[in-house]
């Protein structure tokens, strides 16, 4: 386990396409603990697996001691749409007002390997879809109807 640099935006490979993860190996058991350390060390809620380098297809969310990792996510239904702000550990020092959906369902696997299907809404359905975005080389700036230089009060 290990607490590993958060990548920063202009740094190429958070603006690459993440692999489906096929099979649950030690290596990806190592990459999710090293996730978790990092997210931890940095004081976010939620970190995608190309924030530390990494481009496979993990995220992880931890909201009021909830931790969920989640492999392959996909978001299979949206609804509703909400604007909040939203600042991330690889773009310091900025906020942003996003509009991303009010409710959706997420899909995938848990650590163990195991189907998920996780109904979220709020803050848990814009960091999921957050993360998600990291997956397919979009940071929250590329979506904000404003970016402020100010501190966020909570990093994904
Ligand atoms: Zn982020």
């Amino acid at each position: 386990m290990a607490v590993l640099p958060i990548r920063k935006i202009g740094d190429p490979v958070l603006r690459s396409r993440s692999k489906e993860v096929e099979e649950i190996t030690d290596k990806t058991r190592e990459l999710i603990d090293n996730m978790i350390d990092s997210m931890e060390a940095a004081d976010g809620i939620g970190l995608a697996a190309p924030q530390i380098g990494v481009l496979q297809r993990v995220i992880i969310v931890e909201i009021e001691d909830d931790l969920k990792v989640t492999i392959n996510p996909v978001a299979v239904t949206k609804k509703g749409e909400a604007v909040a702000e939203e600042g991330c550990l690889s773009v310091p020092g900025k906020t942003g007002l996003v509009k991303r959906a009010e409710e959706v369902t997420i899909t995938g696997l848990n650590a163990q390997g195991e189907e998920v299907k996780y109904e979220l809404e709020g803050l848990k359905a814009r960091a999921f879809l957050h993360e998600i975005d990291h997956l397919d080389g979009i940071l929250f700036v590329d979506k904000a109807l404003e970016v402020k230089e100010e501190e966020p009060e909570m990093l994904e």
